[in-house]
Formats: C-alpha cells, structure tokens, sequence
C-alpha cells in the first residue's frame, strides 16, 4: 500500500469513524488524528461459526455481542505464505499482521526467507509509542512473539521471553513463568506437575527487574503496577492446570488475574506515553478448545474477548485516537453450528470421530472442567440465550482450517476493514494510519 494518501478523503473519514473534528485534519501532511494508538485483539481460532456460536449461546439474539458491535466490519484471508500448505498456523498468521507479507507456518516475525524485518512493535517503537503484549495464555506464544520477538522457531520461548527484554516492551502480561525462570528455581507460583518445572538458562525476572521493569505475579502485586514498565506473569496457564491438578479451580486462584484486568492495567499504563502506544492482546485459550472440541470453554474464552472489548472500547470513549481491530489468525476446529434433532432420531454425524465428547485421541474426556468443575459439553446442545431454541456444533478436524476470519474494527481507519482483504492488510492500514515512517 503507498504511503502517500489523499488528505481529505482520509480526513474526512477519519472524523466520520470517531464523530470528532480532528485538529490536524486540513492540514496538507498531517490528516490523522495526532499519536493514533492501535490495539490488535485476536481471538485465537476465533473463525465465524465461533463467534456466531458465542454471540447465541452468551448475548441471544436481541443484543450484538461487543465485538461484533464494533462499526466496522469485513473479512480476511488467512492462507500462508508456505510452499505446502493451504492452511496457517498462528505464527505465520501473526506474522503477516506483524510484517505485511505471507512467510511459511512456523515463521515467527521474520520475513518469508528467515530474514529480520521491522515489525508493527518496531515501528510503535521507533515512533516512541509505547509497546505492550498480553495473552490469557503464555505471554511467550508465538501470536505476540511475531511482533516483539521474531525467533526462527515458535518454541524457542526462553529466547522469546528475552527477546522481549532486549527489545525493551513496556508491558508483558501473560503466562509461562517457567519460561523466565531457570532450571531448578520454581518462579513465584507454585509448580504443579513436570509440565509446570522452569524451563530458563537465566532468571530473567531479576534480569527484568534490573531493567527497570514492576514485576507481579499474583493479584495484590498485580494491582500495585504502575509502570510505565511491568512484568506480569500471572495467568501461569491458569485454566489449563484444571487438567492436571485436581479440584483446581482458576477463579479463586490468588496468582490468576482475569483477562479483562490484564486489558484494563495494560491500558493505563500505556496510556500514559503521549506518543500513544501499540498493543497487541490474544485469547488463547480459544484456540486450545477449538483443538479439543470443546465449545462450551470455547464460549466462554469468547465471553472473555467480549470482556476485554467492553474493556477497550469504554476506554475509546475518552481516547478516540484508539485503533481496535478484533480478528483471528484462523479458525480452529471446523466448527460449525447445526439443529438439535429430536430423540431416537439417528445422529447423521455420529460417527465422526470430531463430534464425540470423548476426542479419539484420548480414552477420557480431556476437557478443562468449567468454572466449579464438571466436564464441559463439547458439542451441545446449547441453548439460544433468551430463547427455546437449542444448537448443536459439529466438529471437522483437530487442526486449523482454511476459512476466512471475521474482523471488526473501531476507530481511526476502521472503515478499512470493510470487504475481503488478505491478512496482511492490517499491517497495511496501520501503517497508513502511522504515516510515513
Ligand atoms: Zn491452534
């Protein structure tokens, strides 16, 4: 996309997008609103069924769930830049955000070649914004590391972790401790199983700290951070472990801080840089259900997506600066949303390996437990909120899928995303939106 644009047709919408008459609009080279901010949102196999799926199960049919509310809306592309394959893994999907250009499934921030090239979170940085990445999962997933650590493999989290550190990001909050702790000191939330022993070379965290970075790691640290850096390493898996410790319950976990008020911190913190700040946040948990077939915590990881841009978009009301872009890097599952059929009518899809509540990988079912425990329904049926309806879904595959994702968007230059565009269009307006670098 040029990086030169006609002035007052940007201008004009612009002032539309926000209803606000901006100050730099009329001006021959200034025609965004001053320090635009953006956040990108991602639903990590958030595909459309998914948030169809939530939209009737959690809101009805009366009221629009909040990040469908968002006045702006359209669809992207999510195939990779890959030599094999049709279908996109999060890395390469971040990174076509993160860098504008389609790369190979596991490319993580580099270009399609492996070469090192300006991410979003540079630019952000380069311009003095602040910078900030949060995740209900690991803060060191490949989603964020694609904009502010490009590793040549995904899993390198150790390195991810202090790439982050090295890049200087002001705030990081999120999980896997273990990646920032080494080897034999178990980090300041309670191991729970091998899977949760560190996994570092350097303790990161003093390292952080040394840096200058507030550091929380359980609820009252976590309401103390005022930045402007912080490290929050406080989600630790969270809903995860309910898979592997028993009767672990994540909502009355002192260490766990719900995805919502990790948005809202983040926000106050980075609101505080006057060049505004670029924010990149992914619900991952909403992919691990899709992997499961577990569209009852899908539904809920949905319900803590809408949290966080009720979150967002209160904040916009007095920041209308703010760019929110909520999409998916892909949809996960093959979910798909279908009738119930009345009793001791055959199950046309019975047998289909997908749709059973026990995955055919497993002899149990592995979902995580709801909130209180109980095993989550993974295909319904559900009930239509407000209504005497029931839906079931019906699943096609473990892996990811090819499908164009949703996008809805709010603010400068949300209008952009109206139409099909590739995924590596968000880089594209947010570029335009930034102006020359
Ligand atoms: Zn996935």
């Amino acid at each position: 996309m040029p990086a030169v644009h006609n002035a007052s047709v940007k201008c004009a919408a612009v002032a539309a997008a926000s209803l606000l008459v901006l100050a730099g609009c009329g001006s021959s080279d200034d025609n965004q609103p001053k320090n635009p901010s953006v956040i990108i949102l991602s639903g990590d196999g958030m595909g459309p069924q998914q948030r169809t799926a939530i939209q009737y199960y959690l809101y009805g049919l009366d009221e629009r769930q909040p990040m469908d509310a968002l006045p702006y809306s359209g669809f992207l592309d999510t195939i990779p830049g890959d030599p094999e394959y049709a279908v996109t893994d999060s890395a390469a999907g971040a990174t076509a955000w993160a860098i504008g250009q389609k790369v190979p499934n596991g490319t993580t921030g580099l270009g399609p070649d492996g070469e090192s090239v300006p991410t979003l979170l540079d630019l952000a940085q380069k311009r003095g914004m602040a910078t900030g990445l949060v995740n209900d999962h690991d803060v060191t997933n490949a989603t964020l590391a694609a904009f502010g650590s490009p590793v040549p493999d995904r899993d390198l989290k150790v390195d991810i972790a202090r790439g982050y550190l090295d890049r200087g990001v002001d705030v990081l909050f999120g999980g896997g401790e273990k990646y920032w702790y080494p080897e034999g000191d178990p980090g300041r939330i309670p191991d729970a199983g091998e899977d949760d022993a560190s996994e570092g070379d350097e303790d990161l965290v003093a390292r952080a700290q040394s840096d200058g970075y507030q550091y929380a790691y359980d609820q009252p640290t976590f309401d103390a951070l005022t930045g402007p850096k912080a490290l929050a390493l406080v989600q630790d898996s969270a809903k995860r472990r309910s898979t592997e410790i028993e009767g672990y319950d994540y909502s009355s976990d002192p260490n766990y801080v719900a995805p919502e008020r990790l948005v809202s911190k983040a926000l106050e913190i980075l609101g505080t840089n006057e060049n505004g700040f670029f924010l990149v946040i992914e619900s991952d948990d909403l992919d691990s259900d899709g992997h499961e077939h577990d569209a009852q915590n899908m539904m809920l990881a949905g319900e803590s997506v809408n949290n966080m841009v009720k979150v967002i978009t209160e904040y916009q009301k007095d920041h209308p600066e703010v760019l929110l872009i909520v999409t998916a890097d892909h949809e996960t599952g093959g979910m798909t949303i279908e009738n119930v059929l009345d009793d001791g009518e055959p199950e046309p899809n019975s047998d289909q390996v997908a749709d059973d509540p026990v995955p055919y990988w497993a002899e149990i079912p592995e979902n995580m437990p709801l909130p209180g425990g109980g095993v989550p329904k993974r295909s319904g049926p559900f009930p239509i909120k407000g209504t005497d309806r029931e839906f079931k879904v019906d699943w096609t595959t473990p892996e990811h899928t090819g499908t164009m994702v949703p996008v809805t968007a709010a603010g400068p230059l949300a209008e952009r995303f109206t139409g099909v565009h590739p995924n590596t269009y968000v880089y594209d307006v947010v570029t335009e939106l930034w102006g020359d670098q």
